[in-house]
C-alpha cells in the first residue's frame, strides 16, 4: 500500500479508506460520506435514502434544536420515509439509559438519523451499535470533536464512561446551525481542538518510555487542525463566519483522527482524564453541565504544568536513569518489560539507533520537558483566548471544588487511565502528591 500523507487528503479522500503509513497500525475509516454543508436538509435526506431507500426511520434530537432546525430535517425525511421522533430534554445528560430509549423505539426501524451536538450523536451512535442499524449523523454544533469517533461517552449512573461504538455511516455537519451557535459552544469547540496538545504530550511520553507506537502522520493531522484554529482565534472572538467554519473543519478532522487512530491516543491524555473527573464533581455539586472542551482546556493548564515540573531535572533520573542497570530494574518492576524488549520495541518504532541508547534516553527527558513547557504555554494562551470568546469560562471551578478537591480529582484521574499517561505514571511513582503541593 502506498504512503498517504493525511494532511494532503480532503474529507472525501478519507471516506471508506484504509491507509498504511508505516507506523505498523492499519488506519481505516468506515464512514462512507463526510460533508460540511449549509442548507443541508436535502443532503441529509439523500444520505438517508442512500443508507436505506425506504422504510422506517428513527429520528433523534434534543428539544432545544427541534424548533429551530431539527423539525425541518424531520419533515424533509418524512417526504421519503416513515419517521418516528425521539426528543431528549434540552442539555440532557447523555447516558446508557438515553440510548436504551432509542433502542426501545427501534422495532421495525431500518435506519437511525440523529440531529444535534455531541450528546445526541453519542446516544444515537451507541443505540446504532446495539441494534446494528445504520446511522446517519447530522451535527449541529461546533463544540465537539467526537462526531466520527469509534466510541460514545455516556453516563452510567453517576459515572461517565467511554463505550466502543460504531461510527456513523454518513456524517453531515449542518454549517447553518453551527454558524448560529452561541459563543459558549464556539468556545467549547475551540477548547476541544486546543486541548489536543495534551493528547500528543501523553502519546509522546508513552513512546519515549515504553516504545509505544506513535503515528507521526495522525499527529500531524491534529497539529494542523490546532494550528489552523489558533490562526483564526481573533475571528472566533469577533464571531466571524469564516473563523467558525474553520473551527468546524478542524473539529471534523480531529474527530476523523479519532477514527483513524485505533489506539485511542488522539481522544486525549492526562487532561482528558482530569476533565472527566472535574465534570463528574461539578455534576455532583449540581453545577450546570459545562461542555467537555472547556473542562479539557482548563485541565490541560493543570496537567501540562505538573508534567513540566516532573521532567525538570529534580525528578528526571527516576524516569529514565542513564545507568543501564537501574533502568533495567525500573523497566522490569514498573512496566514488566525486559530492557532488551524495550530496545527491540524502540528499534522497531525507530526511536533509537543502535549505539545511541544512552544518549537518546537522556535526550528524551529534555525533550519531554520542552514539550511540556510548550504545551503549557499553548494551553495558557488558549485559555486566555477562550475567555475572550466566552467570558464565563472557568468560573464554575471556584464555586465547585471544595478545598483539596482538585488533588482528589487528580488522584482519581491518575487511577482511571487506560494506557500509560504522565498522570498515571506520577501516581504510580508516588510523585503526584508531592508535585501538587509544589
Ligand atoms: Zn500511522
Amino acid at each position: 500500500m502506498e504512503y498517504t500523507d493525511f494532511t494532503k487528503l480532503n474529507l472525501s479522500g478519507f471516506c471508506g479508506g484504509s491507509f498504511n503509513c508505516g507506523c505498523s497500525a492499519e488506519h481505516s475509516v468506515s464512514t462512507k460520506k463526510i460533508l460540511l454543508r449549509g442548507s443541508a436538509r436535502q443532503q441529509a435526506a439523500a444520505c438517508a435514502a442512500e443508507a436505506q431507500p425506504s422504510g422506517h426511520i428513527l429520528f433523534a434530537c434534543a428539544d432545544d434544536m427541534y424548533g429551530s432546525c431539527a423539525r425541518d430535517f424531520e419533515r424533509t425525511l418524512a417526504g421519503t420515509h416513515l419517521v418516528s421522533t425521539v426528543r431528549f430534554p434540552e442539555r440532557f445528560r447523555p447516558s446508557v439509559q438515553s440510548s436504551a430509549r432509542l433502542v426501545k423505539h427501534s422495532e421495525d426501524v431500518r435506519l437511525i438519523v440523529s440531529y444535534g451536538g455531541g450528546a445526541v450523536t453519542d446516544v444515537a451512535k451507541y443505540a446504532a451499535t446495539i441494534t446494528g442499524l445504520p446511522h446517519v449523523a447530522v451535527g449541529s454544533s461546533p463544540a465537539t470533536d467526537g462526531y466520527l469517533s469509534p466510541w460514545a461517552e455516556l453516563y452510567s449512573g453517576e459515572e461517565k464512561r467511554t463505550f466502543a461504538a460504531k461510527p456513523p455511516e454518513y456524517f453531515l455537519l449542518d454549517t447553518d446551525a453551527a454558524l448560529g451557535a452561541p459563543p459558549v459552544l464556539v468556545a467549547a469547540g475551540f477548547g476541544a481542538v486546543m486541548s489536543k496538545w495534551g493528547a500528543l504530550l501523553d502519546w509522546s511520553f508513552a513512546r519515549a518510555l515504553t516504545g509505544e507506537r506513535y503515528c507521526e502522520n495522525t499527529a500531524r493531522l491534529i497539529i494542523r487542525s490546532a494550528e489552523s484554529v489558533r490562526r483564526v482565534s481573533e475571528g472566533l472572538i469577533k464571531g466571524s463566519r469564516d473563523a467558525v467554519l474553520e473551527l468546524c473543519r478542524a473539529l471534523v478532522f480531529c474527530s476523523l483522527a479519532n477514527q483513524l487512530e485505533p489506539g485511542g491516543r488522539v481522544r486525549g491524555g492526562s487532561e482528558k482524564l482530569l476533565a472527566d473527573m472535574l465534570e463528574m464533581l461539578a455534576l455532583r455539586r449540581g453545577k450546570s453541565c459545562r461542555l467537555p472542551g472547556e473542562y479539557a482546556l482548563i485541565s490541560l493548564c493543570y496537567t501540562a504544568r505538573i508534567s513540566g515540573m516532573y521532567f525538570e531535572k529534580a525528578h528526571a533520573n527516576v524516569l529514565m536513569p542513564p545507568d543501564p542497570l537501574r533502568r533495567a530494574h525500573l523497566l522490569h518492576t514498573e512496566l514488566g518489560m525486559q530492557q532488551r524488549d524495550y530496545y527491540a520495541r524502540a528499534r522497531e518504532h525507530k526511536l533509537c539507533e543502535d549505539g545511541l541508547f544512552e544518549h537518546k534516553l537522556s535526550q528524551y527527558r529534555s525533550e519531554m520537558h520542552a514539550l511540556s513547557l510548550s504545551t503549557l504555554e499553548k494551553a495558557r494562551w488558549a485559555l486566555d483566548a477562550f475567555k475572550k470568546i466566552y467570558a464565563d469560562a472557568g468560573y464554575w471551578l471556584s464555586g465547585c471544588l471544595l478545598p483539596g478537591e482538585m488533588r482528589r480529582a487528580f488522584a482519581l484521574a491518575a487511577e482511571a487511565g487506560g494506557g500509560l499517561t504522565v498522570l498515571g505514571h506520577l501516581q504510580l511513582r508516588g510523585y503526584l502528591e508531592h508535585l501538587l503541593m509544589a
